[in-house]
């Protein structure tokens, strides 16, 4: 049996299908023994399932996937958070911050989409997503009713960033939740680094200005992620000193061609050292104090937006 590891998962806590239940049933019957759920803004799944991961031997990390922007840009930065169990209750009240400016967003959404003529309620919206409304929901609303043919084509005409309903979110930067996650005794990651840019200059630019600034880790192994692509960012990682993470990105049947502790035809396979440089990161006698967010003597200047 294998002893898989995958720290990127989501639930129906978030835009993944699988209740957290669920997704620990999936994960131990594909072999994954190592497991962070990594919802959107929420780790609600987190608290959950823990006593039942701990019943089925499944060693699980509290993990978020934080929607940051980078300072003096509009570009939207996923940063993954882990913990070795549940932060704070200063943390905790800033997630529910995050979930509030997305219910605003929401309505600004639903607005739009019914400006532009579409039939589409609320109602029909929350039934779908259960918990947190994202707008993968909304794109498979708009797919149900024949609006568009595919969820790729929501994205492109209505929901993203150059889509007709657009709608900014008041996301925090990644800057301050660099700071939010490690003030809480958690471990930050940038998430799947290519979607920032695969221009490899600049994307090497963001990576040594957050190394830093706080950030942790990168996620070298991801599902979106070329071999290319993953050495690369593993050789990035070194030479930043930065930790390793990686995951599936696993969303259930909302992107069923990845597979939990695997990936798109297995080409996620996490090795064994990411896990113990996280559990390493955490029982760090003093880490506090060597916290790199407070290592503010390199001037080096914020790297500019680039489009
Ligand atoms: P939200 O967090 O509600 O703004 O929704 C963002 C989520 O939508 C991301 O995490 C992706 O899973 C999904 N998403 C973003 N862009 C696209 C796209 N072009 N096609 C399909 N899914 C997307
Ligand atoms: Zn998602
Ligand atoms: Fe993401
Ligand atoms: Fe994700």
């Amino acid at each position: 049996m294998s002893h898989l590891i995958d720290l990127h998962c989501h639930t129906n806590c978030s835009d993944g299908s699988l209740s957290p239940h669920a997704l620990l049933e999936r994960a131990g019957k594909s072999g994954v023994r190592i497991l962070a759920i990594t919802d959107h803004d929420t780790i609600e799944a987190y608290t959950i399932v823990r006593d039942a991961a701990e019943i089925s031997g499944t060693e699980l990390f509290c993990g978020v996937e934080l929607s940051t922007h980078l300072s003096g840009c509009e570009r939207s930065v996923h940063l993954l958070g882990y913990f070795p169990s549940q932060p704070g209750a200063e943390f905790c009240t800033w997630l529910q911050e995050l979930q509030r400016g997305r219910v605003e967003r929401n309505m600004k959404l639903l607005a739009k989409l019914q400006e532009l003529g579409f039939d589409i309620h609320w109602d029909e919206v929350q039934v779908l997503a259960q918990r947190q409304v994202g707008r993968p929901h909304f794109a498979a609303i708009l797919q149900r009713k024949g609006y568009v043919k595919t969820l790729k084509e929501a994205f492109e005409r209505y929901l993203s960033e150059d889509g007709m309903a657009w709608v900014d979110r008041d996301e925090p930067s990644l800057a301050d939740s660099l700071v939010k996650v490690r003030k809480a005794g958690g471990l930050t990651s940038l998430a799947h680094p290519v979607r920032i840019s695969r221009d490899w200059n600049y994307l090497a630019q963001i990576i040594r200005y957050y190394a830093r600034s706080g950030l942790d880790a990168l996620e070298c192994f991801h599902s979106e992620h070329s071999k290319e692509e993953t050495k690369k960012l593993l050789a990035l990682a070194q030479m930043h000193a930065l930790r390793v993470t990686g995951g599936s990105d696993f969303h259930g049947g909302a992107k069923p061609d990845i597979e939990i502790g695997r990936g798109r035809n297995g080409n996620v396979l996490v090795p064994a050292y990411v896990a113990q440089q996280l559990v390493e990161k955490f029982t760090e006698a003093g880490l506090n104090k060597q916290c790199k967010t407070e290592r503010t003597s390199d001037n080096t200047s914020t790297p500019r937006c680039h489009s």
